[in-house]
């Protein structure tokens, strides 16, 4: 026996004749008057069946107790459409099955959503994902992913690097975000991390000798869930041993483009931009900038040193971006609104109408020197930011990039790769007055500044570097630090006592000490280039199980409370916060 000689979409013309076994879902039956229709779906595409009551009488009884979903399979000859029945729009519209026996294989109650219905609510999607990943939608995402997947490991074994497993119960890798924890049954009160990502086996690997590793490698990373974020992600982990930087670029490069190929898309050119942190914040206001339109920002604080507007001549730093369009007044009022949320205390403008005549309350106090400067075309809009750098940075880098939306500035058939570079090594945590890490503490210092360590830590510029695609980050990674003592200065501005970074630290600091070589690497966020890949706005689309973004998973009801039993087993008690559910049950 056998269950089909062909796939779904697979009948044509040719096949005219044969006797064929077919089997999958019902996704639509029609009754004619006696014939019965049935469109049999796989993900390859749609057969249609025929059962005539007269030629199978049997067959013909069970064709009318079938309901959409159900699972078939029919045995039958394949024969022509009448010519008026053709349908070109089906690669298999010329043919048809004849059908003699029709087994019904399994049955479906009627579904909580129609499979070829639009605007189904996400957390019902969720809730059945069986019946969301049989749409079309689905299917296509999930094998793109497999698709740009199995072309980057073909590419990362091409270019020499080995697959290397790491452990998911280990000790805490700081990424910034909150750890999962395991509690540990042979060892109550003792918890495991789930990896944040596999970093420190990553580069104590290259100490042992395998100077290039991959992995397409789980992290986990407990933390607010967002249209590109989930508990648990993919990362093209890579590491490699005597690099520079340009070398990582090099191979990572080479995996975004072998995955265009793969999906027979025009690879980006290459080598990709690159931009210093520095100068992605100077012009775009941004470290992850979107370069798919202009609008740059520019400077003007040396032309405002004098100016008779106050907000101007005492503000540490002034930039503008010209908007190639004359905004009205209560387009104005909303930009103001969105640059106060960023920080904003206003948004001076210049408006320049049609016959270049500017409207503008500030006009009146600029000097002849500061109009030319900041001249625009007729029917424009300039656009100012004065404070702090940091602060004129966010709040024109967010105005920018709500107006190249808002504008359809955009160019959407453009695909603009970036390298971001030597970003700060540190971030100063002002709630918590203490400097932070900019990426992981393992990330290396510019040669030359690591006596900035102890003076200026807010001048030490890292050797990282991100990777930017149409403003998404797709990943960070870094040149490392590889000696111990480089190591312990770094923890120690990072407020890491020497006793504490050798009780959660004290393995790396030993690895260090046993001949580590010089490695940098990468991990590449494999969930977000799928998406953009698939053109989808959420990585949820490209996942097959992903969380909701209230952080649970519909369709199993995870995460469950534990029996007591099991608690006590794992030596854990629960303690319930007041507003929650209680978290166990007996
Ligand atoms: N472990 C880093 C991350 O997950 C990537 C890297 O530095 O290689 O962001």
């Amino acid at each position: 026996m056998t269950w089909r000689d062909l796939m779904c979409g697979q009948p044509r013309a040719e096949d005219v004749g044969r006797r064929l076994t077919l089997a999958g879902w019902a996704a639509r039956r029609r009754d004619h008057g006696g014939l019965v229709f049935i469109d049999l779906r796989d993900h390859t595409g749609i057969c249609q069946l025929v059962v005539n009551p007269e030629r199978a009488p049997e067959a013909a009884e069970a064709a009318h107790a079938v309901r959409n979903e159900f699972v078939l399979k029919a045995e039958g000859e394949l024969v022509p459409r009448a010519p008026e029945a053709v349908n070109p729009a089906l690669p298999t519209g010329e043919v048809e099955l004849q059908v003699d026996s029709l087994e019904i294989v399994s049955r479906s109650e009627p579904l909580p959503f129609q499979l070829d219905e639009d605007g189904v609510e996400e957390l019902t999607r969720l809730r059945y994902r069986y019946l969301d990943l049989r749409r079309d939608r689905m299917q296509r995402n999930l094998r793109l992913g497999a698709t740009v997947i199995a072309a980057i490991r073909r590419y990362m074994d091409s270019r020499g690097f080995l697959d290397v497993w790491t452990p998911l119960l280990t000790k805490a890798t700081p990424e910034g975000a909150r750890d999962f924890v395991v509690p540990v049954r042979l060892q109550p009160g003792k918890f495991f991390a789930l990896p944040q990502s596999p970093q420190l086996f990553k580069q104590i690997l290259m100490v042992a000798g395998f100077d290039r590793y991959y992995q397409i490698a789980t992290c986990l990373r407990d933390e607010d869930l967002r249209a590109d974020r989930q508990f648990e992600h993919r990362q093209l982990d890579v590491e490699l041993a005597f690099p520079v930087r340009e070398d990582v670029w090099d191979v990572i490069e080479g995996a975004v483009c072998a995955s265009f190929e793969a999906l027979e898309r025009e690879p980006p050119q290459r080598p990709f931009r690159r931009l210093t942190w520095q100068e992605a914040s100077d012009r775009y206001g941004s470290d992850k900038p979107d370069l798919r339109f202009g609008m740059e920002i520019e400077d003007a604080t040396e032309v405002t040193r004098t100016s008779e507007f106050g907000v101007f001549s005492n503000a540490p730093a002034v930039r503008f971006i010209r908007v190639p369009q004359e905004l009205s007044r209560s387009e104005l009022d909303r930009l103001e609104a969105l640059a106060k949320e960023w920080g904003a205390k206003g948004l001076a403008y210049l408006v320049y109408d049609e016959e270049g005549e500017v409207r503008s309350p500030i006009a009146k106090f600029l000097s002849v020197e500061e109009l030319a400067a900041f001249r625009g075309e007729p029917a424009s809009t300039v656009l100012f930011g004065a404070d702090e750098p940091a602060t004129v940075a966010r709040v024109l880098g967010a105005v920018r990039l709500h107006l190249g939306r808002e504008l359809g500035l955009i160019d959407p058939s453009r695909n603009e790769f970036l390298w971001v570079t030597d970003f700060p090594l540190f971030e100063w945590v002002e709630e918590e007055g203490r400097w932070n890490s900019e990426h992981h503490p393992f990330t290396g210092v510019r040669s030359g500044d690591e006596d900035l360590l102890e003076t200026d830590p807010a001048k030490v510029v890292s050797q990282s570097y991100d990777l930017v695609w149409n403003g998404w980050e797709l990943g960070s990674g870094s040149i490392r630090i590889h000696r111990q003592d480089v190591q312990e200065r770094v923890f120690r501005v990072l407020g890491i006592s020497d006793e504490e970074a050798q009780q959660r630290f004290g393995f790396l600091l030993e690895v260090m000490r046993m001949g580590a070589p010089p490695h940098g690497g990468f991990g590449f966020g494999v969930d977000r280039f799928l998406a953009l890949l698939a053109g989808e706005p959420n990585i949820r689309e490209v996942i097959a199980f992903p969380k909701a973004a209230s952080g649970s998973e519909p369709m199993t009801g995870a995460p469950t409370p534990l029996p007591d039993g099991q608690l006590a087993e794992l030596g854990v008690r629960v303690i319930v916060p007041s507003t929650a559910e209680p978290t166990s049950h007996t």
